[in-house]
């Protein structure tokens, strides 16, 4: 019983050290420092060589035009466009 309630205090102490050392806000759930949780993709950034960047679709907006992918690094944010093209 008495262990029991010393390992709780222990608990509550070592949460509250850890509140400290954190100081950054936590903005919902599933938060990775510095990171875009979007970029998921395989796709390496011509820029820094991240190997990780976000998808995004841009669907078929240019009826004229194949679909436009974007991809966006996860890591400095660098754009690339890509269009599939079949001519
Ligand atoms: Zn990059």
């Amino acid at each position: 019983m008495e262990k029991n309630k010393q390992e709780i205090e222990n608990l509550g102490i070592n949460l509250e050290a850890s509140e400290n050392i954190k100081k950054k806000p936590v903005i919902g759930t599933g938060v990775v420092e510095d990171k875009n949780i979007f970029a998921t993709y395989p796709h390496k950034c011509k820029k820094c060589g991240y190997d990780k960047a976000q998808v995004i679709d841009m669907g078929i907006w240019y009826s004229d035009e194949a679909a436009v992918t974007r991809f966006k690094c996860g890591k400095c944010g660098f754009a690339e466009q890509t269009a599939d093209s079949n001519s």
